[in-house]
């Protein structure tokens, strides 16, 4: 109990797994957390000051089921394992206790094993740090570093205050470790707190700046760093901190990192949370992948690719050779169909190098992830050798052969040569070295198996000998090897103690042993163990051998990867008929018949009328000059919303270097991505619907410029009809004479069509609608011009609305209409001066009363605790220069 109290008390945020024989045992609250959230019993053992101790447990052998369990509800689970022998620790005395440690702190972000993750989704940790600003008015910066170590990647970014929740809603992480002074600032906190990820504090000390350079040249084992690239400070701490909390976690043992490195092609698409979340790119807003667009367009067939896809996918390039590069990637394999498949077919048989890797280098390895890279250096060369027979490569294929070309091809060897076909999971189970990998292996199998045939030999004898037809020799874990013959008949063997020595009796039978039987018994025994040892210092040798090949591994399994997801691009564009799109520098926008990637697949899943493609052209002339604003009209379930969703959605694919849903497409690089679609409720946050989209609706109208992508739908919606009205309005005039964004604004406010006469890169559109007879038919056709009438009551009538209700609905429209014809909202236009396009910047010369209140609140942003007397002073002066 001493013992346990010290050891929980080292670890007081996480539950102790306290490993006692076969079980780990949890005990005092840490027992009622667990016992509850695995629905096990909970159970008390012993007493602790007077009171029982609550207690439960889970076998060492399903531990990763509970493991997985607990992490998913959130927990951190302390691994303490026993780290001698029972029988060292009794050496030391009788009353001695087994030494015991905690080995790993498992926690979401730090996990490796293969039913703990998810195969296609990255598993990433993110250390987030900020720096302290150096006077008040400098904008603040953030230091990202983000490590998978099931996979080794390592990755660093700075940021900004206003980029950083897209930044992180882009790296999509597990767990973020973050200084604990850090959420003493509330925004921050909020914006942490509101990702789906679990958020570890961790002393500032981990972070610290100056010792970063030096904990990273130590783990990678290079005097500096300078060969992995320049870094700024702030990303120093952030991948300082990162490794910090790995080597924390993983106590002793060295994941196999790669250098941390800025992302290549500096600069992706930025998209924020509610955009991403609003589009479904990764999942669907109830949390499902099933019906993102990642599920409608993965056809990898490996757990790598799938996870560089989503990778991909979350951060669209900006660097247009990238794009392109990509893009012939995709190109080849479209066209060479033959290779593609063949490419594909290897693909299918690599297993998970990259994980299997880690699981090994961290010594919580099995046999299994040898077999996994044996087969996957088998498949890496084999398709080195495809792809150079084919003769000349477009640079992103070319490199990935190159890569798969330097995998070590006779480690590969050998690793096929010494395992079995279908090893055990546990390398303690031994059977997994295969015959004539090792000699004295099997010098020591065959006198095992010599020893059964002796055994059956000897049961033969002695049945026959003492005339015992039902004499048996048999075995179990208890007695070993035993003779045993019905009670009845046991008189012949009782009647020779000295040569049958009796074990046990039974109800209807009588267990013996000889000494000849004991001898073989203990040579049998001692065979298996030293078998066992022969194959783990195997498998240690391998082990070694695969760790020390391990960058070139990598090296190889990430161009399984690349091969995958451009095979696998090129798959979903012949199967659903994309084209490659031109990508460049220019304004354009202009796609010809889009379809929704998504709704088109579910519309031929249904197999009901097809997607209806439709062009759109925000580019200013020519390409160039400013972009337009589609206005566009129609009523409810004409298809707006999913026009609007499939332009951001090709903007996407086109950028992350794949073929899009289009029979031709021409796009300028969007360096950003706004949407305002649908109308997520935020109650948990205390904001209803129509503050929600006024939050989104301010965050575009401050962000957006000239080759960014703005989607707005509905704006105003949730509120009475002339507020929305006139919010929507000035919004459009926002975006038309300030942002100068390409923009599609989709809305059932007809008023607005009128800009179009004011505002010259503003167009109308609708989506068509045929009425026949009474009822209302969806087109899905976009057209020039604006939509006549909302067909509310006849999209309501479709909607099963009783017959009286649409009758008494169409009497109170008609007079409303009466009643509209005499002030139509159209006047508006002439008495409404045009929109006075000046950003709103503090005017110069302030009065005395306004510079007081920027004075004013300038001091309330100062922390005093948290600042150095340099920083205060600096402080000073600026607040004299407000005044
Ligand atoms: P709105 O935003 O105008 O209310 P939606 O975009 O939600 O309409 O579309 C309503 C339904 O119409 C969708 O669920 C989809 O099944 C169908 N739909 C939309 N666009 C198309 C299209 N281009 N071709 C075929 N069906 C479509």
């Amino acid at each position: 109990m001493a013992q346990y109290m010290e050891i929980k008390a080292a670890n007081p945020d996480s539950l102790l797994f306290y490993r006692m024989g076969d079980f780990y045992e949890l005990f005092f609250k840490d027992a009622e957390i667990a016992a509850q959230a695995l629905a096990i019993t909970l159970t008390k053992r012993g007493k602790h000051l007077g009171e029982d101790i609550p207690m439960c447990g889970v076998p060492v052998h399903s531990a990763d089921d509970y493991l997985q369990k607990l992490i998913s509800l959130g927990h951190r689970v302390a691994v303490c394992e026993q780290t001698e022998d029972p029988a060292e620790a009794k050496k030391r005395g009788s009353k001695s206790v087994v030494r015991r440690d905690v080995i790993r702190l498992v926690t979401p972000g730090t996990l490796t094993e293969e039913r703990l993750l998810d195969a296609s989704r990255s598993n990433y940790l993110l250390a987030l740090t900020r720096a302290r600003s150096g006077s008040l008015d400098e904008t603040q910066s953030f230091g990202l570093a983000w490590i998978d170590i099931s996979t080794g990647a390592f990755r660093v970014a700075e940021s900004d205050a206003e980029t950083l929740s897209a930044d992180i809603a882009r790296i999509d992480p597990r767990e973020i470790v973050v200084s604990d002074n850090l959420l003493d600032d509330a925004e921050l906190r909020r914006l942490l707190n509101d990702l789906p990820a679990s958020l570890s504090p961790v002393p500032r000390a981990l972070f610290d700046g100056a010792t970063a350079a030096d904990r990273l040249s130590h783990y990678f084992g290079v005097r500096t760093l300078d060969g992995f690239g320049s870094f700024s400070r702030i990303e120093l701490s952030a991948a300082g901190g990162a490794l910090s909390y790995v080597e924390k976690t993983q106590i002793g043992n060295r994941p196999p990192l790669d250098p941390p490195s800025r992302e290549a092609g500096d600069g992706r698409m930025l998209i924020d949370p509610a955009t991403r979340a609003n589009l479904e790119l990764m999942r669907t807003l109830s949390g499902e992948r099933g019906g993102s667009l990642l599920a409608a367009i993965d056809r990898t067939v490996t757990g790598a690719g799938s996870r560089l896809l989503a990778a991909r996918l979350a951060g669209p390039l900006l660097d247009i050779d990238a794009i392109h590069r990509r893009q012939d990637a995709v190109e080849l394999f479209h066209s060479e169909t033959m290779l593609r498949e063949r490419l594909r077919e290897y693909l299918k048989a690599a297993p998970d190098m990259a994980r299997a890797l880690s699981r090994l280098a961290l010594d919580r390895g099995g046999p299994r992830d040898l077999l996994a890279l044996a087969e996957g250096l088998s498949s890496a060369q084999a398709i080195a050798n495809l792809l150079a027979r084919h003769g000349a490569l477009p640079a992103e294929v070319d490199a990935a052969r190159e890569s798969l070309a330097e995998t070590p091809y006779d480690l590969g060897q050998e690793l096929s040569h010494a395992l079995t076909d279908e090893p055990p999971l546990l390398k303690r189970d031994g059977g997994f070295v295969a015959e004539g990998y090792s000699a004295d292996l099997d010098d020591l199998r065959r006198l095992r198996d010599d020893s059964r045939k002796v055994i059956a030999r000897m049961q033969a004898d002695l049945s026959q000998e003492l005339a015992l037809r039902s004499l048996k020799i048999k075995h179990n874990n208890v007695l070993g090897w035993f003779i045993e013959v019905p009670t009845m008949q046991a008189e012949k063997l009782s009647a020779d103690p000295a040569r049958f020595i009796h074990r046990q009796t039974m109800a209807g039978a009588m267990r013996f042993t000889t000494t000849e039987l004991a001898d073989l018994e203990s040579k049998i025994a001692s065979a298996g163990e030293r078998a066992l040892a022969l194959e783990l210092e195997v498998f240690a040798k391998l082990q070694g051998q695969v760790i020390a090949a391990g960058d070139l591994i990598k090296k190889g399994a990430d161009a399984l990867s690349i091969l995958d997801v451009a095979t696998a691009l090129a798959v979903l564009a012949e199967a659903e008929n994309y084209v490659r799109p031109r990508v460049d520098g220019s304004l354009a926008f202009d796609i010809k018949g889009g379809r929704h990637p998504v709704v088109e697949q579910a519309l031929r899943r249904q197999g009901g009328d097809p997607f209806v493609a439709n062009d759109v052209d925000l580019g200013g002339e020519g390409g160039d000059g400013d972009g337009r604003i589609w206005l566009i009209t129609g009523p409810n379930m004409a298809g707006k919303s999913t026009y609007l969703r499939q332009n951001a959605l090709i903007a996407i694919l086109a950028q992350m270097g794949a073929f899009v849903p289009a029979r031709d497409a021409h796009i300028g690089v969007v360096d950003r991505l706004f949407s305002r679609v649908g109308a997520a409720e935020d109650l948990a946050r205390g904001r209803s619907t129509f503050m929600v989209e006024m939050v989104e609706t301010a965050a575009i109208l401050n962000q957006a410029g000239p080759r960014s992508l703005v989607i707005l739908d509905e704006i105003g919606r949730g509120t009475a009809t002339f507020d929305g009205l006139s919010i929507a309005w000035a919004a459009i005039e926002h975006l038309h004479e300030i942002n100068r964004s390409r923009a599609l604004f989709a809305t059932h406010y007809h008023e607005l069509t009128a800009l179009s006469a004011r505002l010259e890169r503003l167009s109308n559109a609708t989506v068509r609608v045929k009425e026949w007879e009474g009822d209302v038919i969806f087109l899905h056709e976009i057209a020039p011009g604006a939509a006549d009438r909302s067909y509310g009551i006849q999209v309501a009538r479709l909607a099963g609305l009783p017959a009286s209700v649409v009758e008494r609905a169409r009497a109170v429209l008609d007079q409303l209409e009466e009643q509209d014809r005499q002030k139509p909202v159209e006047t508006l236009i002439d008495d409404l001066p045009l929109f006075a396009a000046v950003p709103q910047k503090p005017a110069a010369s302030a009065t005395t009363a306004e510079a007081s209140d920027e004075l004013g609140e300038a001091l309330d942003a100062v922390d005093p605790d948290d600042m150095t007397p340099r920083e205060a002073l600096d402080a000073l002066y600026e607040l004299k220069r407000k005044r």
